[in-house]
């Protein structure tokens, strides 16, 4: 017999590089209130060390991915700004998720969440922000990953994204990350009674 499950809800999560999203999420994904799902992103960029395919993206081809958005295939697509390749949600696979009452992050940029909200106008949207841009050069800095062009770049897509802060729903600053958590908990978990009490 088919069980009636509710449907899930998308919840986007955007931040710049550096403010601690990964972290953040990570942390979530053992204490949240509703059943989550990571959405796997497809992208053009090459896999890093350590990155497996099918689980931190989809890594395609850019005529592989040029194909698939010329098909309708993506919820949302853009070539991220400053990175040169380009990044999508898979629709299908969205909404397999929510078919089956998952509630789905979606890790996205700026102009990907706004995409979402033109589609999904009931998705959760949560802008992570650092404690400050002083907190946020600190963490770029001590990666030591970068080479300071890098940084100075990173930083000014920072000052791009948290122009456009409020034009999510909710904003998460991170200067702590289990105090984050616990917002974002308390988030979903206000969102799950408001769309009971509907
Ligand atoms: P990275 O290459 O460091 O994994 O990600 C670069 C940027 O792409 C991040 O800001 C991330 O949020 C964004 N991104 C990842 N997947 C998607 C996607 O499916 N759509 C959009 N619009 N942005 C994405």
């Amino acid at each position: 017999m088919e069980i009636d499950r509710p449907p899930g809800r998308l919840v986007v999560v955007s931040g710049p590089s550096g403010a601690g999203k990964t972290t953040v999420l990570r942390r979530l994904a053992e204490c949240a209130p509703v059943p989550l799902v990571f959405n796997v992103s497809a992208t053009t960029r090459p896999p890093r060390p350590g990155e497996v395919d099918g689980v931190d993206y989809h890594f395609i081809t850019r005529e592989e991915f040029a194909e698939r958005r010329r098909r309708g295939e993506f919820l949302e697509c853009f070539e991220v700004f400053g990175r040169e390749h380009w990044y999508g949600t898979l629709l299908g696979e969205v909404t397999t998720s929510l078919a089956a009452g998952k509630w789905v992050i979606l890790e996205i940029d700026v102009q990907g969440a706004l995409a979402v909200v033109e589609r999904y106008p009931d998705a959760v949207t949560i802008f992570i922000r650092p404690g400050s841009l002083e907190e946020l050069e600190r963490r770029l800095r001590g990666r030591g990953t970068e080479s300071a062009g890098a940084v100075r770049r990173r930083l000014e897509e920072a000052r791009r994204e948290l122009a456009l802060a409020d034009r999510y729903r909710y904003q998460v600053v991170n200067d702590d990350v289990e105090q984050a958590v616990r917002r974002i908990c308390n988030i979903l978990t206000q969102a799950e009674a408001d769309r009971d009490a509907r």
